[in-house]
């Protein structure tokens, strides 16, 4: 008989307080309980995420480096050719990636042809065999519908952060334009991945509440990444403080038990994490990490696959494969 219990979209504030407050220790063995009961616990699926057009975004998202407004670093990077991506779609398949994520800085897609671009990079990627994402900003319903038809997966939009918390982080758009985006890939048929970011000054209240958010939509995010803030030299969020990984594993363990069917990805903040610090997070039930050859995340540094390989054979870990989807509902 399948005990398994079935998912739930009426969380209350109070009920994911109460997890997210519990005891550490006794929160990883429920989360790792979960990740049991809903997935292979051997199996991590490793995402490959290429910035397709890179920095001088109009936003002023106060954690991102390719903000214009902002002086960093960054190298400016106009969109790749269509040949590139691929080459890089190639390769990321031949490191064992199985999903292949293409991201650019861009407020929101226009109809043009950058965008017709995009959409011959989604056949592309999609042709290779591999689960083609693209987070290209914000999204009309027709504009979703072209990307599913030419084969994409998953569209990501993070929250971010709580909807009392977005207008510190944020400006230039509203935690509302974030939903309305996401319901328009809903719409389409394409999966959603969402989560957020921890370190970017919010309380314990923000995090729960954004969890909250995410737990009860309708359908749960199929992807929910947990980023902890990388800072950025020139973002005005340079200065926090190191996120401490035990928040990482209480945030990707509550995430875990309030949306148990979902990919929970441990994204940005892995390279400040020890191979310890990393397990830790597995066992509290993320089973997602980005990898590839070129060691970075969009425009941070994030190690490298032959590096995760290896944690991932100590570990007793292995690539997920493409993935058949868990519906229940
Ligand atoms: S997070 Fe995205 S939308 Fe915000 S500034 Fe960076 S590239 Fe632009």
């Amino acid at each position: 008989m399948n005990t398994k219990p079935s998912l739930r979209n009426d969380w209350t504030k109070q009920e994911i307080e109460e997890i997210y407050h519990s005891p550490l220790l006794q929160l990883v063995y429920r989360a790792a309980t979960v990740h049991r009961e809903w997935h292979n616990p051997e199996e991590i699926q490793m995402s490959t995420l290429l910035s397709i057009k890179t920095g001088g975004c109009p936003e002023d998202c106060s954690y991102c480096g390719q903000a214009a407004r902002y002086h960093t670093n960054i190298k400016v990077q106009a969109l790749l050719s269509i040949e590139s991506v691929l080459e890089h779609a190639r390769k990321a398949k031949d490191s064992g990636s199985s999903r292949f994520c293409m991201a650019a800085a861009w407020r929101e897609v226009r109809n043009n042809r950058d965008f017709d671009r995009v959409i011959d990079m989604v056949k592309g990627v999609n042709d290779l065999g591999l689960e083609v994402c693209c987070t290209l900003g914000m999204l009309t319903e027709e504009q979703a519908v072209r990307l599913q038809e030419a084969g994409l997966y998953a569209y990501n939009h993070n929250l971010d952060t709580s909807e009392q918390y977005y207008e510190e982080i944020i400006s230039t758009r509203t935690f509302d334009n974030r939903i309305n985006t996401i319901n328009n890939v809903r719409k389409a048929g394409i999966t959603v991945c969402s989560g957020g970011i921890i370190g970017l000054g919010e309380t314990h209240a923000d995090r729960i509440s954004m969890l909250l958010t995410l737990a009860n939509m309708p359908k749960h995010p199929e992807s929910v990444p947990i980023n902890a803030l990388a800072r950025v030299a020139g973002t005005p969020l340079e200065e926090n403080p190191k996120v401490d990984t035990w928040e990482m594993v209480r945030m990707i363990a509550t995430a875990r038990i309030v949306m148990p069917s979902s990919m929970v990805r441990l994204s940005a903040g892995r390279i400040e994490m020890t191979e310890f610090e990393q397990a830790w997070c597995f066992m509290a039930g993320a089973n997602s990490i980005f990898t590839g050859e070129r060691e970075t995340l969009l425009v941070t540094p994030n190690p490298g696959v032959s590096e995760d390989m290896q944690l991932l054979n100590t570990l007793g870990l292995k690539p997920m494969g493409k993935r058949e989807e868990v519906r229940v509902d």
